[in-house]
């Protein structure tokens, strides 16, 4: 068995003894691989393995990749969506992680609208209100929630988020629950329904879990580090 395929048995047996520690079924968590900034031949590898979801946080990259790999894999974007990539994303990803204002939503829904898709999203929170992240405001979530669901085309299937960066896992614990907080009080106050919660990653997937992840989002731990800085976010494409 390869080093990498290690890895994901590894992860896998993470994700059924953190949700086992938390009372929850192991089938209401999926991991999604994250294969940002490594070749085709390694995703392949995890392809192989069993592993049929990914993660990409780069649309040029992934317009490249994505081909290169069998179409039974799925495909999610977890970055920060740019307004001039929205056209090229949009037939790419079964759903966004990173709609990360309303303006973005707006977008999304226009072109989406030209292109005849309903994209499926995820409306990421800068839970800790972090200068350096994108990401709504809890306040302005609220605020802007009733505008979100008036747009005919995005289908809004839950929230997303990305923890201050922290070694310990633990630091994690009271923004990932703040984020199924607030998405427990977007539900009864618009009466809808928003079945999931991205959150987690390499350093902090089993705490997310506990608090709720029904997607944890993990690249290092699968596919080992990643060239450049460990927690930084990708920088913004040309
Ligand atoms: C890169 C990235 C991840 C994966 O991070 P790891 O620490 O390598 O697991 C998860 N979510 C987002 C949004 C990312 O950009």
């Amino acid at each position: 068995m390869s080093a990498l395929a290690e890895n994901l048995i590894r992860v896998e047996e993470q994700i059924a003894e953190a949700a086992a520690s938390a009372g929850r079924s192991v089938a209401e968590i999926e991991l999604v691989a994250v294969s940002k900034t490594h070749p085709a031949e390694r995703v392949q590898e995890i392809f192989d393995a069993g592993q049929h979801l990914f993660g990409e946080s780069r649309v040029q990259e992934a317009r490249e990749k994505i081909p290169r790999l069998p179409g039974a894999a799925h495909w999610h974007f977890i970055g920060h969506l740019q307004k001039k990539k929205i056209r090229h994303a949009l037939p790419l990803f079964e759903l966004f992680h990173g709609i990360d204002s309303l303006e973005t939503a707006q977008n999304v829904d226009r072109i989406a609208d030209e292109l005849g898709l309903f994209p499926k999203i995820l409306l990421e929170v800068n839970v800790a209100g972090e200068s350096s992240k994108f990401g709504f405001s809890a306040a302005d979530l609220q605020a802007q929630f009733a505008s979100l669901l008036e747009l005919p085309r995005v289908e809004i299937h839950g929230l997303m988020t990305i923890a201050p960066m922290a070694e310990d896992g633990e630091a994690s614990r009271p923004y990932f629950a703040q984020l199924r907080e607030l998405r427990d009080e977007l539900q009864s106050a618009h009466a809808v329904t928003l079945p999931h919660l991205s959150m987690g990653m390499t350093n902090d997937y089993r705490v997310a879990i506990q608090e709720g992840a029904t997607l944890v989002r993990v690249g290092t731990a699968i596919f080992g580090a990643r060239s450049g800085r460990r927690f930084a976010p990708m920088p913004e494409e040309p």
